[in-house]
């Protein structure tokens, strides 16, 4: 998958609606200290579906929300939009993916892929499908080096997993697992009744 464009608003230090579009091959931001270099990989994460706020060097959520300067008010939103490629489309499926997070102070995040309200887990399985996201180890940040180094196998094992796009079968297997175990309690349910009815 290839990312072609960033759109940003009132996410973190980019208050301003922004626009980035990135150009095929290996990109780096450079830029002095403190200009928001880290904050735009962060944007890329957070509109794939990260769910740690943590992670997004924040205390909650809304921490991505433009918090104001002695300036300027803080915004009530932010949204980040990512433009997105896939060259292994079917006919049938979209070669173009717009997808876009947005969170409202006290009303939590919502997203919408190409237009359409969809739910987190919707964009998680885009991603994973397409051997990327949130996690991909093609967002290479400062200290994430060091921590591919350091990872312990399991988490070696889920990089290479999300690298190799099969991230998305689990979530569905576990899906499938729990229909399965619900579907024999009702098959289990159904015999008590029958039984009981003889
Ligand atoms: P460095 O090179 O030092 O790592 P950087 O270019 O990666 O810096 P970032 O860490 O992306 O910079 O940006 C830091 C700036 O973003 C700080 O000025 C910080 O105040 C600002 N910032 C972070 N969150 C918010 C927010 N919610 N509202 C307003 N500004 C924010």
């Amino acid at each position: 998958m290839r990312i072609r464009k960033l759109r940003l608003s009132g996410f973190k230090s980019f208050v301003e609606p922004a626009e980035l579009i990135i150009e095929r091959g290996l990109t780096g931001i450079v830029g002095p200290n403190g200009c928001g270099k880290s904050n735009l990989l962060e944007a890329i994460r957070w509109v794939m579906g990260e769910g740690s706020p943590k992670s997004l060097r924040g205390g909650g959520m809304e921490d991505v929300i433009f918090a104001g300067t002695a300036t300027r008010p803080a915004r009530d939103f932010a949204e980040v939009t990512i433009f997105t490629e896939r060259p292994d489309a079917t006919a049938d499926e979209d070669r173009e993916v717009e997808v876009t997070r947005r969170i409202e102070r006290g009303a939590g995040s919502a997203y919408r892929m190409n237009g359409r309200d969809v739910r987190a887990k919707d964009v998680g399985l885009m991603f994973a499908d397409a051997a990327t996201g949130a996690h991909s180890p093609a967002l290479v940040s400062q200290g994430r080096i060091a921590a591919v180094i350091a990872a312990k196998p399991h988490e070696r094992r889920q990089m290479l997993e999300e690298a190799a796009g099969i991230a998305g079968l689990h979530v569905r297997r576990k899906d499938a697992e729990q229909k399965l175990r619900a579907t024999e309690t009702n098959l289990a349910r159904l015999d008590e009744i029958l039984s009981d009815m003889e």
